[in-house]
């Protein structure tokens, strides 16, 4: 006879986790199965050649209030030990300065021509003027407000903001996701006037001289989220793993048209469950279904876009960025890409071996550029800019990996946490439109759980 849950999640990354915690702890039966043998997802920490590397240099943004902080909160036992993760610096043809996070910042910031910085200060004051009249800015591109006459360098600088904050071009990148607001507990609060404060929050913020300071770094590696969270995990949660979802099985709902979910199948077997969280990639869900679904539902699923990405872990036998601080590389030449570094032994020295230095590479690969070719490019950029990484070099490490499951791209599809088939939501990068990586990925987990309730699924 198969084995019955309340609820089954599919997935053991980020987002199916955070799932399986809450719901375990408001009481649920909980299998959660993985087709890999390890747990965490693209949220994991490895050892090479002595150094402990992540999957990908990471951030953990809007630590302070965001939806991640809420969760934790709530539900873990164990928090990690986050430490903040201090300075962003712009390097522009060999030239560092601070980001210019303020107007005043950005008036002196001379890495750009002083005619490109007025023009795009008069863009930023017609974006307030376009929000407080009511426009959409969701269809507002960045290319659309971006001045004609900029030159070569600054075009690269908007390029870099787009890339790396949507993993779109301008032309594809809506101008709301720049002036969305950071805090999550506020962000029901409107003004005198009807506007929403949340939208014209960050722009608010980079008029005033706003700059991030609740952005951190878990001490031990990216995995330490994960291993709070297994930690925290009650005894009614059961994890299977090396267990494949081969299909999401529906039945008809008495006296409706639509379907309900009655369980799974998986290269183990088959498993019943009043609801079932799907945490891995929502353009997969058309195959796993064997009944027809809306076709506006698989068309708009068909359109989403993923971003891709290279990670260069290098490691080198001194400290050459002393500082806590990372560096947004703006590539101005074609034989360059575009790069993030972040000295991740600066947060944590027990990451790289004793007076050995870890630093990461974070590159977009949004041209879908071969990986052979990806890596030649990313090295060349790497030790080109600074010839004596090379020199110093002790170890270099590669990985490709989707940090995000949906580009927010203003003409591409994007998922969302309820689906056409009763009790089956999905959680992850692709089913909540805003902020990234495991902020959105929390986002979307507040949002099943909402939707969770409001379905009659959890008392309220
Ligand atoms: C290079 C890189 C850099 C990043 N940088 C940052 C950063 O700076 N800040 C930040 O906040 N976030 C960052 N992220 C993003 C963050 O790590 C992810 O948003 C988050 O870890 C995604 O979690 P997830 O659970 O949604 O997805 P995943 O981690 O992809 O987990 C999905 C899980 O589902 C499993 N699965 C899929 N299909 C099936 C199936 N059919 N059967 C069984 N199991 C299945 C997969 O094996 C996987 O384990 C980065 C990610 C990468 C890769």
């Amino acid at each position: 006879m198969s084995a019955k849950y309340d609820v089954i999640v599919v997935g053991a990354g980020v987002s199916g986790l955070l799932s399986a915690l809450a719901l375990s702890k408001e009481g649920k039966s909980v299998l959660i199965l993985e087709k890999d043998n390890f747990v965490g997802g693209v949220c994991r920490s490895y050892k090479v050649q002595g150094y402990t590397v992540d999957t990908g240099p990471h951030i953990i943004t809007r630590l302070d209030s965001g939806p991640l902080r809420v969760l934790m909160d709530r539900y873990f036992d164990l928090i990690p030990n986050f430490v903040p993760f201090g300075k962003y610096y712009l390097r522009i043809n060999g030239q560092v300065k601070d980001f210019p996070w303020s107007l005043k910042d950005w008036m002196m910031f001379d890495l750009l021509p002083v005619e490109d910085r007025s023009l795009l200060m008069k863009s930023l004051i017609d974006i307030a003027y376009m929000v407080n009249s009511g426009r959409d800015m969701t269809r507002v591109s960045i290319k659309d407000i971006m001045p004609g006459s900029l030159s070569h360098n600054s075009v690269a600088f908007l390029d870099y903001l787009s890339y790396f904050m949507l993993g779109t071009g301008p032309e594809n990148a809506p101008v709301s996701r720049f002036i969305d607001r950071k805090d999550y507990k506020t962000e029901k609060q409107k003004d005198e006037n009807g506007i929403s404060i949340p939208y014209v929050g960050k722009l608010y913020n980079m008029l005033i001289g706003g700059k991030p300071t609740d952005q951190y770094y878990p001490k031990g590696g990216i995995q330490k989220i994960v291993d709070s969270l297994m930690y925290s995990m009650p005894p009614n949660v059961k994890v299977n793993l090396d267990e494949e979802l081969l299909s999401l099985n529906t039945e008809k709902v008495n006296g409706r048209q639509t379907e309900k979910i009655t369980g799974i199948t998986t290269n183990k077997g088959e498993s019943l469950a009043d609801s079932v969280i799907y945490s891995g990639f929502a353009t997969d869900i058309p195959k796993l279904v064997s009944t027809p679904l809306p076709q506006r539902y698989v068309e708009n699923l068909s359109m989403i876009e993923k971003v891709t990405s290279l990670s260069v872990w290098l490691g080198l036998d001194e400290q050459v960025f002393k500082e806590d601080a990372s560096e947004m590389w703006v590539s101005t030449t074609r034989d360059k890409f575009h790069t993030w570094l972040i000295p991740t032994s600066n947060y944590d020295p027990l990451l790289a071996p004793m007076g050995k230095h870890l630093v990461g590479f974070a590159f977009v690969n949004p041209d879908m550029t071969s990986s052979e070719e990806m890596k030649r490019k990313a090295t060349h950029t790497i030790f080109s800019n600074i010839p004596a990484l090379e020199e110093h070099m002790d170890m270099i490490h590669y990985q490709e990996l989707v940090p995000e499951k949906a580009t927010w791209n203003m003409n591409a599809g994007f998922g969302d946490v309820t689906t056409p088939i009763d009790n089956l939501y999905c959680v992850g990068s692709d089913s909540f439109k805003r902020s990234m990586g495991l902020t959105r990925t929390s986002y979307s987990v507040i949002k099943m759980l909402d939707t969770f309730k409001a379905d009659g699924n959890l008392p309220s």
